[in-house]
């Protein structure tokens, strides 16, 4: 039998099943006999066992091991391990190359390569070594897809809104997507390129409405709301994906 949270309510006047976060939540009338929703529960196992699984897959960590997965640009990518004379990330995949990633097209499959080179490769002694050495190289991969990334949709953007920072920073952040202070300075995080393109301009047009209102109003959401119109989608995919959206540090 499966493990669930049973949450009863008068209102309610059917069950209803929840999966989220690896967790089932069945939602019942007040009047409904416990024995009559463990016999709903088994009849819909098949599926609320498939729905775990999923979501267990989708809730991994990348450990930047060999065929781990993470997210770029939305879509899921695998990691290829490898060495050569020169360290270099990279996709093998032909549609895309470093200079193409505003034409990305749907891939049926994409894996990122890191090569670590043969000179640091073999002082790397033990795993963990190894898995260090593979985040470093991906860490300064994104730092650098994000700086022309977001720089270019920034200058877009920009010109759209007429909302001009004094100065961009992109950098790594524990807990934020990016920041703005009252300098007019905004700073990015370059993990923001595991997120599609459409959550990377309302991060963009986020901080830069930051330029007019420093602070969450009404007034600030609505300008967001006026540059953006779609921005709740946005916020939902950043919810949605929160899981998969910071590495951990490998131990
Ligand atoms: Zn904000």
């Amino acid at each position: 039998m499966l493990e669930y949270q049973l949450i009863r309510s008068k209102r309610r006047k059917t069950l209803s099943l929840q999966v989220k976060h690896g967790r089932v939540t069945v939602r019942a009338p007040h009047y409904v006999k416990s024995a009559f929703i463990d016999t709903f529960i088994q009849e819909k196992s098949a599926w609320l066992q498939a729905k775990l699984v999923e979501q267990q897959s989708i809730a991994k960590f990348c450990d930047f091991s060999q065929g781990a997965s993470l997210l770029f640009l939305g879509e899921q990518v695998s990691l290829n391990i490898g060495t050569a004379k020169q360290a270099r990330v990279f996709f093998a995949d032909k549609l895309v190359t470093d200079t193409d990633l505003l034409r990305i097209q749907q891939p049926a499959f994409r894996q990122l390569n890191v090569v670590i080179s043969n000179r640091v490769s073999t002082k790397l002694a033990s795993d963990l070594a190894i898995t260090k050495q593979v985040k470093k190289q991906l860490e300064a991969y994104f730092k650098q897809q994000a700086e022309k990334l977001i720089i270019e949709r920034l200058e877009v953007i920009s010109e759209r809104t007429s909302l001009t920072p004094t100065k961009v920073n992109i950098r790594q952040y524990r807990a934020r997507w990016g920041s703005c202070n009252n300098r007019g300075e905004v700073s990015f995080n370059y993990f923001l390129m595991m997120t599609p393109l459409f959550v990377i301009d309302y991060v963009i047009i986020h901080e830069l409405c930051h330029l007019e209102f420093l602070n969450h109003s009404k007034s600030f959401w609505q300008l967001v709301e006026q540059h953006s119109p779609d921005y709740q989608k946005a916020k939902q995919w950043l919810s949605h994906h929160q899981s998969q959206l910071y590495w951990l540090n490998p131990s």
